[in-house]
């Protein structure tokens, strides 16, 4: 029976030797909590391939989804921020935007970039949530104003991608500033009558909303996206009432009337060719 009890006693496999599956390799859905292999899952442009859950991505990812050939140039890549108020919480804010760059390999909450999306040319500016929850402060206005300026110098559609939390706290009153800034320059981009498409994506609050997120010829919206101004229990403190089913999701907000369409991220590069070709 030695095939089956073992003679040599003291026989390990040291760690390194052990075969494991690479991190990384699987993905769980937080949604339907199903697993799915990571390739599978990125090429399904990271939706849930049970439920299409829509995962939270960043700038890198949709330019990849978005561009041809994944192939764009960026502007303003290395804008940073200042410190105009010498605002301390649990650490400086020069102390905590530095210590972001370092762990998210972003500069501040929003890249904006050029390159063409099935042969046509487009503006685009993509907020990353990761950089302090997408907060706004003068360098997302800052550059997102700059990148309809290239839209209006270059004659190219604009396409805004918001992910945000609303307005940066440590800049106080400059990222409320920005709101009016943007908007301004969304109003020359519209007396040119350059279309510009706004996509609100999870979740899209506060400034952001307030301000450039809603101001598009078309605003659109991905499937389950939180989209509102102040949070439900602000407002259900304030208006003493419970709120409805689904209050503040994307669904929601198109019933009533506050988009145009929900765009599923698999179809979002074909309709928005579509929608640009249509408006150009
Ligand atoms: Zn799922």
């Amino acid at each position: 029976m030695s095939w089956f009890i073992r003679k040599e006693k003291g026989i390990n496999t040291p760690t390194e030797m052990k075969r494991e599956a690479p991190d990384g390799l699987w993905y769980q859905c937080p949604n339907c909590k199903k697993i799915m292999h990571t390739r599978e899952h990125k090429l399904n442009a990271y939706t849930c391939v049970h439920c299409n859950y829509h995962e939270k991505i960043g700038s890198e990812a949709y330019f990849a989804l978005l561009f041809d050939e994944g192939a764009f140039t960026e502007l303003d890549a290395n804008m940073t921020s200042g410190d105009p108020l010498k605002f301390v919480d649990t650490k400086s804010y020069p102390e905590r935007v530095k210590a972001t760059i370092a762990k998210t390999h972003l500069k501040d909450a929003v890249r904006s970039a050029y390159g063409k999306i099935n042969e046509l040319d487009v503006t685009v500016a993509c907020m990353d949530f990761n950089f302090i929850g997408g907060s706004m402060g003068s360098v997302v206005g800052e550059k997102i104003a700059r990148a309809i300026d290239h839209s209006l110098k270059t004659r190219t559609p604009f396409l805004m991608i918001s992910r945000s939390g609303g307005a940066r706290m440590m800049e106080a009153g400059y990222s409320l500033m920005q709101m009016a800034k943007t908007s301004a320059k969304l109003a020359q981009l519209s007396n040119e009558k350059i279309p510009y498409v706004s996509l609100l994506t999870d979740p899209t609050t506060g400034g952001v909303t307030a301000s450039f997120a809603m101001l598009g010829d078309f605003n659109i919206a991905e499937p389950g996206a939180l989209i509102g101004f102040a949070g439900p229990r602000v407002i259900r403190e304030t208006i003493g009432k419970n709120l409805p089913e689904g209050f503040q999701s994307a669904e929601f907000v198109l019933e009533h009337g506050f988009l145009d369409f929900i765009v599923d991220r698999k179809d979002l590069k074909e309709k928005l060719t579509a929608l640009f070709k249509m408006l150009q």
